[in-house]
């Protein structure tokens, strides 16, 4: 393989530029090209034996493995990894990375725990697919730790799987009490790390054995892409791929590319989506109109002192309340001018939506509020405008 650029211990904007990027130039590039190959012929029978027997390391099938993606790869493990030894499965989607996971380390017969403020369809794969296939599981609060410790069952739990932040009230996990239940009990712990991204904080240096993220959210940054990941000790993503090669959820060299190629600027805009967010967190909670802000810059969040701990910055996830029913939130959210609405959060532009109408849409008011989804609740995402106009155009939205 060939060297590359930066190594381990540089900052997340050098890293994100360099990493993973090969100083073996194709055609003299200085990007890394997309290659568009389902397969990966050999010069001859000897050279075949020669890969078979692992003398060689080369690409094979489109479905084991792509230079792109090997790349994009690379640029993931070293802004996750704390000490530069982690390797990454690029996945087609945040759900995918997420699947191919739990269908990897879970067995049937076996069980797995998971926090209650996650995200939906993670919560709806585990209670329909995976329950199907003989999996059971206990849900337990975000932040009960004696619930978590208690909920593991000796020999039968293979996995924790939890989030922080969480969608969309922005819990954030004592993540070295989650890791250290972990490891007393032998049992794999995974974070969910979308809503935060290696920019703002790193799971695995408080002892986390695996993070995911939705890279179609922060990573990708532009909303023109569908992608995930999975970051972790090599052992355990070489048994992750594996899986991926039988699973054979394979993501596009096309959106691998895009995805290195907006990791570029990955720090950068998280600087500015962590300066929006706390701002407009800080407008939010001083306006009549708001009943309540979520958001764990603020002191007024429960997870305040933890976050401030763990986290460089708090992202540009703001939830709020509005101080009034279902319509006279949507008729603020209607007045906006600068986002857009719609699901997903992390890319350039702004984005808004009321959950109540959005993921939840389906459920009536009594059963939305059972899962904890009030009607005058709004998720604010900020894009990387300028934060002025953010809160200009939120003032008169409220007014
Ligand atoms: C969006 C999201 C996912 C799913 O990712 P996709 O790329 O949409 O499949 C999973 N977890 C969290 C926290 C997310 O925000």
């Amino acid at each position: 393989m060939p060297a590359e650029h930066a190594p381990p211990d540089h900052g997340p904007s050098t890293a994100a530029v360099h990493a993973g990027e090969s100083r073996q130039r194709a055609h003299d590039s200085i990007t890394t090209p997309i290659v568009l190959a389902a397969t990966y012929p050999f010069d001859d029978t000897a050279a075949l034996i020669d890969f078979q027997a692992g003398r060689v390391t080369r690409e094979e099938y489109g479905r084991y493995g792509n230079p792109t993606i090997r790349a994009a790869e690379a640029k993931l493990a070293a802004l996750e990894s704390p000490h530069g030894q982690d390797a990454a499965l690029l996945c087609p989607s945040g759900m995918n990375a997420i699947t191919t996971t739990i269908l990897a380390l879970v067995p049937s017969g076996g069980h797995l725990i998971l926090t209650d403020d996650g995200y939906r369809r993670t919560r709806q794969f585990v209670r329909t697919i995976l329950a199907r296939l003989g999996v059971e599981h206990t849900v337990v609060p975000t932040g009960d730790y004696t619930a978590l410790d208690a909920a593991v069952r000796p020999g039968q739990t293979r996995l924790i799987l939890s989030e922080s932040p969480t969608n969309p009230y922005l819990h954030v996990l004592d993540l070295p009490q989650v890791a250290e239940i972990g490891r007393r009990h032998q049992v794999m712990t995974l974070i969910d790390a979308t809503f935060a991204t290696p920019y703002n904080q790193r799971p695995m240096e408080y002892g986390i054995d695996l993070v995911t993220h939705s890279c179609t959210k922060y990573l990708g940054g532009h909303n023109d892409l569908l992608a995930g990941v999975v970051i972790g000790k090599p052992e355990i993503i070489g048994t992750l791929r594996e899986a991926q090669g039988i699973l054979g959820g394979i993501c596009d060299p096309h959106s691998a590319y895009l995805l290195m190629r907006g990791l570029k600027t990955f720090a950068l805009r998280m600087e500015r989506q962590n300066a929006s967010g706390m701002a407009i967190a800080q407008f939010l909670e001083s306006h009549p109109r708001v009943a309540r802000v979520h958001y764990p810059g603020l002191p007024s969040h429960p997870d305040h002192a933890i976050a401030t701990a763990q986290m460089r910055g708090f992202g540009g996830v703001v939830s709020f309340e509005v101080d009034g029913d279902l319509d006279a939130t949507s008729r603020v959210i209607d007045r906006m001018r600068i986002p857009y609405i719609a699901p997903s959060l992390g890319g350039v532009e702004s984005l808004v939506e009321q959950p109540s109408l959005m993921s939840y849409h389906e459920l009536s008011s009594a059963e939305r509020l059972a899962v904890g989804m009030r009607d005058n609740l709004v998720r604010y995402s900020c894009g990387i405008e300028d934060t002025v106009d953010l809160i200009a155009d939120l003032t008169q939205a409220l007014d």
